[in-house]
């Protein structure tokens, strides 16, 4: 079965350097930064820069675990970069971003997964950045949960993201090491601490996932008091990922958008390229303060 769908024409192609986007990661290089949006050659990237937007991998790009999907390298990560924080801030400054989106690898090494770190790179980017909206986009956190939202709740985002990534038929398949009860009950501990700040998920279609089961997720993400959701199309990053089981229409992810703001979601982002980020500016306009 391994044969290849074919790409239908709503697909985007990967994005293309332009020359305003070539010295954005000039920066980013000189300051020892990456951003997902380069890394995973985002086709949205052009257009998140020019908005103000972008998504920095914080704490590495060598992850503990080892999704199916995901094109992030796996193994014994770095120790954490102390200026890391800093950095961060200034390269915020210098690209003069008005929506921060910070996400990471899975740290299971770290004896906080790495929330600490989260928290002071929140902090910095604040300090240094008056008036930006900053998103964190974060692991799970197993096994350290309590600890976790500790000192994430004490330098608490403006949005709190966590991907739920698929249905829980497939999430041995796809989320091996990830419990899909325990990412919703993070989402809902989380908005219990901090019901002031908004709250976030994704799902990723095209990987075996049914209509009805689509629908069930959603359900439970709004039961765990999820405000904001995305949901967009798997794209296979090489031939040695997860395959695309299914290309979803335009019009599908349509009625999507409309069963979810029916659940009653804040904001509903479904459509083909859409990823946890994309508009992030634009989803949360209208669900957050300001
Ligand atoms: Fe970056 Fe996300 Fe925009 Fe893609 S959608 S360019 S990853 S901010
Ligand atoms: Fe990729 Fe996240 Fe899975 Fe690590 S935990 S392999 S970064 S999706």
């Amino acid at each position: 079965p391994a044969e290849q769908l074919r790409k239908p024409e709503w697909i985007r192609a990967a994005f293309r350097g332009t020359k305003s986007v070539r010295q954005l990661t000039g920066t980013l290089r000189e300051n020892r930064l990456h951003t997902v949006c380069e890394e995973a050659n985002c086709p949205n990237l052009g257009e998140c820069f020019n908005h103000g937007t972008a998504t920095f991998m914080i704490m590495g790009a060598i992850c503990t675990r080892r999704c199916p999907f995901c094109d992030v390298g796996h193994g014994r990560p770095l120790p954490l970069d102390a200026d890391e924080p800093k950095n961060l801030a200034e390269t915020v400054v210098g690209m003069r971003l008005k929506y921060v989106v910070i996400t990471s690898v899975d740290r299971d090494d770290l004896r906080d997964g790495g929330a600490q770190h989260f928290a002071d790179c929140i902090r910095e980017v604040r300090a240094a950045n008056p008036g930006i909206t900053v998103e964190v986009l974060t692991p799970d956190f197993r096994g350290r949960v309590e600890l976790a939202l500790d000192l994430l709740t004490a330098e608490p985002p403006d949005v709190f993201n966590h991907n739920i990534e698929t249905v829980p038929r497939l999430y041995r398949e796809v989320r091996p090491g990830a419990d899909y009860e325990h990412s919703l009950d993070l989402l809902a501990a989380f908005k219990a601490r901090r019901p002031e700040v908004a709250t976030k998920s994704g799902l990723m279609l095209g990987v075996g996932e049914t209509r009805e089961e689509i629908e069930a997720t959603l359900a439970d993400l709004r039961a765990h008091k999820v405000d904001m959701v995305t949901i967009g199309q798997y794209l296979q990053p090489s031939l040695h990922h997860l395959p695309v089981r299914r290309y979803v229409t335009p019009a599908e992810f349509d009625e999507l958008r409309v069963v979810g703001e029916k659940m009653g979601f804040r904001h509903v982002a479904s459509g083909p390229m859409v990823r946890s980020s994309y508009h992030a500016d634009l989803q949360a306009r209208g669900v957050i303060g300001g």
